[in-house]
């Protein structure tokens, strides 16, 4: 299968992030932090949570059972077991009941309370799955449409931050697709013909 892969930066300055989007999987990436997208247990589930604590080991799982659960659209903070990371930052995305039960608030704050334990923690890379838009259903324009905008609306600007990169570790080319357009928008990438 052929990986893509597309950087963002932005021409002038520190305006706005460095944003790297890929195929791939984000249990091999070596950052300082990936995020899970776990559910509220956070006692371990399928899609991506199954893969982190399968390859991360038992140590995370022990940590996530001290944590006692995490609200949805919150985020908490693990050791990376034997992964290559430092820090596994578990959120909640919301589970898709339509769009009227204020998924879109509670997934910008799972991306935005993703980022502040990654500040606190002082990680300069953080590499983020597709939150919520696998068995939880949020429809994927829409759903990457949220992850970007409050990625680089969160960073835009910001001087007082630890964070230098941004991936976004994604399964499938349809997925990265999503993206690539929305970031295409963000950074104002010209197409070209
Ligand atoms: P949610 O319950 O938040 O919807 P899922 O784990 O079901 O989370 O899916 C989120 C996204 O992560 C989906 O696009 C899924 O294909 C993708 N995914 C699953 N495993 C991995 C992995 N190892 N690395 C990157 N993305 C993954």
């Amino acid at each position: 299968m052929k990986m893509l892969k597309k950087k963002y930066q932005s021409e002038q300055g520190k305006k706005l992030p460095e944003i790297v989007i890929m195929t791939g999987d984000i249990t091999q990436m070596d950052v300082d932090a990936i995020v899970n997208a776990a559910n509220e247990s956070l006692l371990g589930g399928g899609g991506v949570d199954g893969a982190i604590h399968r390859a991360g080991g038992p140590q995370i799982l022990a940590e996530c059972r001290k944590l006692k659960g995490c609200p949805t659209g919150e985020a908490k903070v693990t050791s990376g077991g034997n992964l290559k990371v430092k820090y596994v930052i578990h959120t909640v995305g919301p589970i898709y009941r339509g769009g009227n039960h204020n998924e879109k608030a509670l997934l910008e704050s799972a991306y935005r309370n993703s980022l502040k334990r990654g500040e606190e923690q002082k990680v300069k890379t953080i590499a983020f799955p597709f939150i919520s838009a696998g068995v939880y259903g949020y429809p994927k324009k829409e759903a990457s449409e949220i992850a970007a905008y409050t990625v680089a609306d969160f960073l835009r600007d910001k001087e007082d931050t630890s964070i230098e990169k941004v991936y976004f570790v994604l399964f499938g080319e349809d997925n990265f697709t999503f993206f690539e357009s929305v970031l295409d928008e963000i950074y104002g990438v010209k197409e070209v013909k």
